[in-house]
């Protein structure tokens, strides 16, 4: 066998997929890319009462958005740790046989009690050298030895542990079950992982975590914590105050590109003076040794700007295949309504001024629905001007004949908007606001043409009526 690298993701099924996560994901695909080396997937579905398969489908589903493509040779699992179980008692059983794990029968309360005769916090190894046997409402405890345990962490330093501060943990829990520390460990070793590159939230775990490799006679990884994801009050994302499920950010019409570029930059970023850069060169700069550890903003704003580069970025017929679902889907005009054939021509209008695609139905619901409605805080703002009623009227008249092509539309504009002394920012508001109910949209020339002569006509003219 190769000594090629070995990285794992090891998400549990228990909700939607956190674009943290997504992140992780992103960094040990990147590496496992660059080195020739193998990403594991392992769904970790040892909490029976939390897991779903829908959970589990979603992070399949999730990862082959973002890339990371299970076809691939470089792409090993899905693994699923509930199937190890007997593994990870037997690397228990072992640890108890070799002198480096003990059962104990004290329940939390009696452990509680003794802390606080001792006035030292946690488990105090009460049992370490009462030779119990294993046993109902006994649970395996591993003996952790004296001394310290230094972490060396790719991101973070080196970081060390006193281990008189590590409490004797828990392996098996009494009813036999496996703890996760353990469960983790028994299958990394087990997939022969050589760089572990996970969230800085299992920092904690990790001291315990290097006992257990150690004492089960393997080489520890290569530890690589990444810095946690913060929002705008610098407050760790939470699913319950945050959006923060890939999920909602796809069906909002961020593309996977502009998504994986913005992840891969939450805490490293790409040489030179852009942050938008193509993941093949992602995948060739990335190192965990220029990751930084403080916590990284998840900032929405910014993601939202990187996914209007890539909009941009994209040429007329990609935008256009991109924007086919949401067209699709979309509930902003009735389907029998929807002509592809005008959606072609106002793409080029709309692939300039959106940064999401779930953008696109507002700005061209005008061309497929029969009557827009129209909003009356922009019909108020602009229909209140003096000369509202006029430039509709005259403008209505004069291009009944007109040639039919922007140009010739904005110069009967023009000429009017000058003769009135006026600016072509004020007259043209009260026109669109007639054609597409709102004050913002795309060019209003550039949509004229594309609305035709004779519905235009019909708008302007309902417009100058609803005046009255
Ligand atoms: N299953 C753990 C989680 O989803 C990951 C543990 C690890 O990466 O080591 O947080």
């Amino acid at each position: 066998m190769s000594d090629s690298p070995r990285y794992r993701f090891a998400p549990s099924p228990t909700g939607f997929f956190h674009v943290g996560g997504a992140r992780t994901a992103l960094y040990n695909w990147a590496l496992a890319l660059r080195t020739g080396g193998t990403f594991v997937l392992r769904i970790e579905d040892t909490d029976e009462s939390r897991n779903s398969p829908e959970w589990t489908q979603g992070i399949i589903d999730a990862l082959s958005w973002l890339g990371i493509d299970s076809q691939s040779p470089r792409f090993e699992g899905p693994y699923f740790q509930s199937q190890n179980a007997e593994l990870h008692i037997a690397a228990a059983m072992k640890l108890h046989a070799a002198g480096k794990a003990y059962w104990c029968d004290l329940t939390a309360d009696q452990i509680q009690e003794r802390a606080k005769t001792s006035g030292k916090q946690g488990y105090d190894g009460y049992s370490r050298d009462r030779g119990l046997a294993g046993g109902p409402g006994h649970v395996l405890r591993f003996r952790v030895p004296e001394g310290a345990t230094i972490v060396s962490d790719l991101v973070r330093g080196e970081v060390e542990f006193a281990n008189d501060t590590i409490e004797d943990f828990v392996l098996l829990r009494s009813n036999g079950s496996p703890m996760f520390l353990l469960a983790n460990v028994v299958d990394d070793i087990e997939m022969r992982i050589t760089h572990v590159v996970r969230a800085e939230e299992h920092l904690p775990n990790t001291p315990k975590q290097q006992m257990l490799w150690e004492a089960l006679g393997a080489t520890p990884p290569i530890w690589a914590h990444v810095p946690v994801l913060v929002n705008e009050q610098r407050k760790k994302l939470s699913k319950r105050r945050d959006k923060v499920a890939l999920e909602q950010y796809r069906e909002e019409g961020i593309l996977p590109n502009a998504m994986i570029n913005y992840l891969m930059t939450l805490g490293w970023a790409p040489a030179g003076d852009t942050e938008i850069v193509h993941w093949s060169s992602m995948v060739e700069e990335f190192r965990l040794e220029d990751v930084n550890h403080s916590p990284a903003f998840f900032d929405i704003k910014k993601l939202s700007s990187f996914n209007g580069d890539y909009i941009r970025a994209m040429s007329l017929d990609e935008f256009i295949q991109a924007a086919s679902p949401v067209l699709a889907s979309t509930e902003a005009w009735p389907a029998d309504r929807f002509s592809a054939g005008v959606f072609v021509q106002a793409a080029p209008l709309v692939q300039t001024r959106v940064v999401t695609l779930s953008e696109i139905p507002a700005m061209v619901d005008f061309l497929f629905l029969e009557n827009p409605a129209i909003d009356d805080d922009a019909w108020n703002k602009t229909m209140s001007a003096d000369f509202a009623r006029t430039v509709l009227a005259d403008f209505t008249a004069a291009i009944a004949s007109a040639e039919w092509n922007h140009d010739s539309l904005k110069g009967i504009l023009e000429t009017w908007t000058e003769a009135n002394g006026l600016k072509l920012g004020k007259t043209q508001a009260p026109i669109r606001v007639a054609i597409t109910g709102r004050t913002v949209g795309p060019p209003l020339f550039e949509s004229l043409e594309i609305l035709g002569r004779e519905e235009t006509i019909r708008r302007l003219t309902a417009g100058i009526a609803r005046l009255g």
